[in-house]
Parts: C-alpha cells; structure tokens; sequence
C-alpha cells in the first residue's frame, strides 16, 4: 500500500514543470489576492492566453492592517484547484501559518513563505517537510529588513528538512525612500548567483508599489541575471481588494510578456 503510493508520487514528479528551466525565464502572475471564482478565471485566462504557465493568487493574505480583506481562504483554494484542472496552470499561493501548510500543499504547485515569515523558523521548518513529502516547490521571499546572509541562512531550515527545490525571491526591502513602496536591491541577483546555486526571481510589483514602475523594473531584473518574475495582474486593477494600484491589467501584462521576450532573447534565452 505504501510502496503504490510512492510510486504514483514519482510519476507525477516526472511530468511535472519545472519552476525554473534552464534558458528560460519564468514569469508567474496573477493577483494579489483570491476574490472570486469570476475574477481568478478572468485573469488565469490572460495568462494562459499570453503562453505563460505559472498562477499567483493568494488564498490566505497576511495584511499589515487587521481591518483588510483577510483572503477567502479555503474556498480561494479550491478556486486555485479549478483553475489547475481548466487551464492546466500550476499555481502558487503563500503559506502563513504553520497550521494551513498541509491543506495548501494539497491544493497547489509552489508555496510561496512572505516577507513577513522569512524569519518564522518554525514554518520554514514545516514548509520544508511537507513541500519535501508532497513534492512540492517552494519560494521563499526576502524579509524586507533581512541582509542575503540571513536570507541564505534561512532557506536552510527549508532545505535541511530535504526540500532543495527552493527559488529565493528578492521583493524590495526598506530604505529611507518613499518614493517607491520599498528599494528594489537588485544587486542580490548577482549576489546570489555568487554565493548560492538556488534560482533567484524577482517582484517588482511589491518593490515599487505602482503598477507603472513594474515593467521598467522588470526589464531589469531581467537583465541583472533574474531567472523569473512574479508580478501582480488583475483584470480590473481599480476595483482590487488588495494591491490594485500596482497590479497590471490584462494589456498591461500582455506589454510586459512582449518586452521581456525581446531582452530576454539579448541573453540567449526565452520566456515561459
Ligand atoms: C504577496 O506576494 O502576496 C505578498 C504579500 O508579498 P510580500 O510577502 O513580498 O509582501
Ligand atoms: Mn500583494
């Protein structure tokens, strides 16, 4: 009985897409936040329509204020299985406590651990278990106020647990400016690449904070050496729940995924 399931859990890991693909750049995209069936379809639509393969969306949302919108939870994950099932996307959503690890890993592709929990050692530990048992991929993002040497030292407690396949995520950290939500260190990229042999992605959506900063940023993450993206998209940005001000909308997206296959075909490679 046991032997069977193994089993049936190495076919799956061999089809399955890959997170990142050596000469490719992965580009994931989607909301910031689950609202609706209507609303996660509308924008799986774009994405899958623009040839990407990768779904964002956030089921349970760790808000700076108490009184925002929390997330739909559970039935936000059962719209990410849909979706899974309908367009065949992988999807991505984040973990945010070490109680809803399990019922995630069950619902999606790629967890995601926020700025928020990069020091959350406890869920680090429980993410790698179970992404490590379930098969699953992880991205952990950059504490905001983390160096790289925290951050490297972090991804171990994921790691040790058996889970190696982990993509680091720079997404800005504080600074003294405001003109943007938070700094865009893109210096981490090669600064990773020097000191680590993880895949290193990119979100300019919650570095700059405004979704007309994201596509210059973007062409530079690109260019510094980023092996993907994660960007907000939101078919109708004005009347998000969370984050519309810099989530891009469809045509938006679609200018995106075009510039980056010019830059991304300088550096011999092409977007997924
Ligand atoms: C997110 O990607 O939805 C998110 C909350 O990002 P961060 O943890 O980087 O703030
Ligand atoms: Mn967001």
């Amino acid at each position: 009985m046991e032997n069977k399931k193994v089993k049936s859990k190495r076919v799956e890991n061999k089809s399955d897409l890959k997170l990142i693909k050596e000469g490719y750049i992965t580009v994931i995209a989607g909301p910031c936040a689950i609202e609706s069936w209507e609303q996660l379809d509308a924008i799986a639509k774009v994405v899958k329509d623009l040839g990407l393969s990768f779904l964002r969306g956030g089921a349970y949302k760790p808000r700076t204020s108490p009184y925002s919108f929390q997330g739909l939870k559970e039935e936000g994950l059962k719209y990410l299985k849909k979706i899974n099932a309908k367009y065949g996307l992988k999807t991505v959503t984040e973990v945010t406590d070490t109680e809803n690890v399990d019922i995630i890993a069950d619902s999606v592709d790629i967890l995601q651990i926020g700025t928020r929990n990069m020091s959350n050692f406890a869920l680090l530990e429980k993410v790698g278990k179970v992404a490590n048992e379930k098969n699953k991929k992880v991205i952990l993002k950059r504490g905001w106020a983390s160096s790289i040497k925290e951050w490297l030292l972090a991804v171990e407690y994921i790691t040790l647990r058996g889970n190696t396949e982990v993509v680091l995520c720079e997404r800005g950290i504080r600074t003294f400016e405001t003109d943007t939500r938070f700094t865009l260190d893109l210096s981490a990229v090669p600064v990773i690449k020097k000191l680590s042999k993880l895949p290193i992605i990119v979100d300019p959506s919650h570095a700059v904070g405004q979704s007309d900063l994201v596509i210059p940023m973007s062409r530079a993450a690109i260019a510094v050496g980023a092996d993907g993206l994660i960007v907000e998209a939101h078919s109708n940005p004005s009347q998000a729940l969370c984050d519309g001000q810099q989530s891009l909308n469809a045509k938006e997206l679609a200018e995106l995924v075009r510039q980056l296959k010019n830059i991304a075909s300088v550096i011999g490679k092409k977007i997924r």
